[in-house]
């Protein structure tokens, strides 16, 4: 069983061949640590995490060496810093912000049973790194200096836009490119800019003499380097950081150290969505890692709830989000942890289809798939073994029941509405639907109790269900609005 992954740059599924099979080594893109992460932020951690544990288990726990960065210089956590502490010097603000948001990143992905990479380097500690490559790149011919300003030339780098498969034209045309009157050419990248006063600063590479601060591609090229060397073997993200900002990790980096390549293997996850739409902060359509899993009175979704729901999907597809199939999941790991209880602890090695599976691209539907089976058949250590491989405690006491709908306990369907109450606008809506859904589904199950205690419960929060008969089809159709 040979492990074969997608490669983004040659858009084909490739057998995985280390440079050092001693020492296998990935870097994934990390959070910039402004804001609670969402839970499409989620989705990059949780597969990179599967990669990490199979990986471990293939070459060895000692063997690989996983790299996630904390991105803790950036535009947008200067401007949340003054916004949350205007009474503060913004240094001492931006101080608070990032650790306030970091440490809440790593309590919100333990969660999900993520385990801690093996290095996380911060943008931060390594500005030196990142000064010596821009002067490299200057001396190389890559860059130049213009208003304060180092900028990439595009131009200097014959192959540039080979992840993506764009054409210069292509992405000029569909990205929006800043167009700065310092640029020699619209694509020309930051690799350092000055900073106002106040603001986060260093002293400038190329011999520029006022203080300033990295772009944040280079950051990931510096950080990669510091901590895996020039070249290495899986570089990873989310399938929206492909062009622009691995295009131009892969610029900087070859262009620093003239390497053929910065990493052999890149791997992007699709989008969590929203009907149809990416999950992102920018459209409001977000639910965070840490809403879902606070406490509604003694009930939480589990964050292996989420987990699960995410890898029923295979990483490259996209996947939308919706409450029925996250208690969908719980209900599966509910019954699957309640089988294992007091069932035969032996141990039992990863079965060979559950984890060839997993080695043919990260195929977790299928591995789940399997895993079905495995309980059917009443196999438990290896069920046992298949859910840890797959980052899954087994532990039935870790977990509590409140699936969304749990039709026969009406305590629930009274909490689930609760949780309505303190979401987010779009989130909130998803779940009002959700909810319509579940009573939909009940009056089918004829649990007309049901169905009329989410309809209560709702109209006690104000929003009322109005049920109206399809013209054409004659079936029933509800929506929903806010009672004046
Ligand atoms: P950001 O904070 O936007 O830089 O994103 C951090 C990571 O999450 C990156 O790897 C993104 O590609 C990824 N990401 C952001 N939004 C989504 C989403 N809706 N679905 C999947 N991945 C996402
Ligand atoms: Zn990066």
């Amino acid at each position: 069983m040979a492990l074969r992954l997608y490669n983004t740059i040659t858009r084909k599924k490739e057998p995985f061949q280390p440079i050092d099979a001693g020492n296998v080594r990935m870097y994934v893109c990390g959070p910039t640590v402004y804001d609670f992460a969402h839970i499409g932020n989620a989705r990059p951690v949780i597969v990179f995490d599967v990669l990490f544990r199979l990986l471990r288990h293939l070459c060895g726990a000692d063997h690989v060496t996983y790299v996630r960065n904390i991105t803790d210089v950036d535009d947008k956590i200067n401007a949340r810093a003054a916004q949350d502490y205007p009474d503060l010097p913004l240094n001492e603000a931006i101080r608070r912000v990032t650790e306030k948001t970091e440490k809440q990143f790593h309590h919100d992905v333990a969660a999900l049973g993520c385990l801690p990479p093996t290095v996380e380097p911060r943008a931060t500690e390594h500005i030196a790194a990142m000064r010596e490559m821009i002067d490299d790149l200057i001396a190389n011919g890559c860059a130049y200096v213009a208003e304060d300003h180092v900028l990439f030339d595009v131009a200097a780098m014959p192959d540039y836009g080979k992840l993506s498969g764009r054409s210069l034209d292509e992405m000029i045309a569909g990205a929006r490119v800043e167009v700065a009157p310092y640029k020699r050419d619209p694509m020309d990248f930051v690799l350092w800019k000055p900073s106002k006063p106040g603001e986060p600063s260093w002293p400038s590479p190329a011999g520029i003499a006022a203080p300033g601060r990295p772009g944040w591609h280079i950051e990931c090229s510096a950080m990669s380097w510091k901590h895996l060397g020039k070249t290495f073997d899986i570089h990873g993200g989310g399938i929206d950081l492909v062009f622009p900002h691995h295009e131009n990790e892969i610029a900087q980096s070859r262009c620093a150290f003239h390497t053929p390549v910065m990493a052999n293997y890149w791997l992007h996850n699709g989008f969590l969505q929203v009907e149809g739409e990416k999950m992102a902060k920018s459209l409001g359509n977000f639910v965070t890692i840490h809403e879902l899993l606070q406490d509604w009175g003694g009930y939480k979704w589990p964050g292996e709830a989420l987990r699960f729901n995410m890898l029923k999907t295979h990483y490259r597809q996209p996947l939308d989000w919706t409450y029925s199939s996250l208690d969908e999941a719980h209900g599966i790991l509910w019954e699957w942890y309640g089988d294992l209880k007091g069932k035969d602890a032996s141990a039992a090695g990863v079965p060979g289809h559950v984890l060839d599976a997993l080695s043919d691209d990260l195929n977790t539907p299928k591995a789940i798939a399997a895993m079905h089976e495995l309980h059917s058949a009443a196999k438990w250590p290896e069920l046992r073994a298949a859910l840890g491989l797959l980052g899954f405690s087994g532990d039935r006491d870790k977990m509590v029941r409140i699936p969304a709908i749990d039709f026969g306990d009406e305590n629930n369907v009274r909490l689930t509405v609760r949780m309505v109450g303190s979401l987010s606008g779009t989130a909130q809506e998803a779940m009002i639907k959700d909810l319509i859904h579940s009573r939909m589904i009940a009056r089918q199950a004829k649990k007309f109790d049901v169905a009329d205690q989410i309809r209560d419960e709702l109209a006690a929060m104000g929003i009322e269900l109005k049920d109206a008969k399809d013209p054409k089809t004659g079936e029933l159709v509800t929506t929903w609005e806010v009672a004046r």
